[in-house]
Formats: C-alpha cells, structure tokens, sequence
C-alpha cells in the first residue's frame, strides 16, 4: 500500500535574474566552478546615489566593478599595508 504523503510542492520556483545587473557583463565571474568565494567590498556611487559591491580582480591588484546604474567602472587599488575597509565611495 502507498501511503499518500501531504501534498508538497512538485517544485521550487527559483527566481534567478533579479542580481545586480552588472554581472551579465562580467563574463568571467563563474568561469570554472571553484568555489571559493571571492572578495568583495561595498562601494557607494555617488554618481546615482546607489550602492553595489564590487569584486577582485584576477591579479588581485584591485576590486574592479560599476556602477549598477550608469555602468560607471570604477577600481580600487590593492596596495601594500592597504586598508582592511570594507565601504568605498565612489566620487
Ligand atoms: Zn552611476
């Protein structure tokens, strides 16, 4: 005898297209399936008041990234006894 089990779902909608826009255009983000999770900081344009974060590069030089909005890019440098700040404006 099956046991008839409460009804469950028969799936999960799984919304997807609703991230930050930008990364539609960054064609390298997912290359490979490494999962280690790459840096970020939090950058606050103020070209259009938005705020977005933005992710290192390969080289690890800089955190590249732009502007949601605009499409502004913008880079924060990596340098030697750099700072361990997580916010960023971008003027
Ligand atoms: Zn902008």
């Amino acid at each position: 005898m099956i046991e008839k089990m409460p009804r469950d779902p028969d799936y999960i909608v799984d919304i997807s297209g609703i991230e930050d826009p930008s990364s539609a255009h960054s064609v390298d983000v997912n290359a490979g399936s490494e999962p280690s999770p790459r840096s970020w900081i939090g950058i606050k344009f103020d070209c259009c008041g938005t705020y977005a974060r933005i992710y290192r590069n390969r080289d690890g030089t800089a955190y590249e990234g732009r502007c949601p909005r605009c499409l502004r890019p913008v880079e924060v440098g990596i340098g030697p006894g750099g700072t361990d700040q997580r916010m960023f404006r971008a003027t």
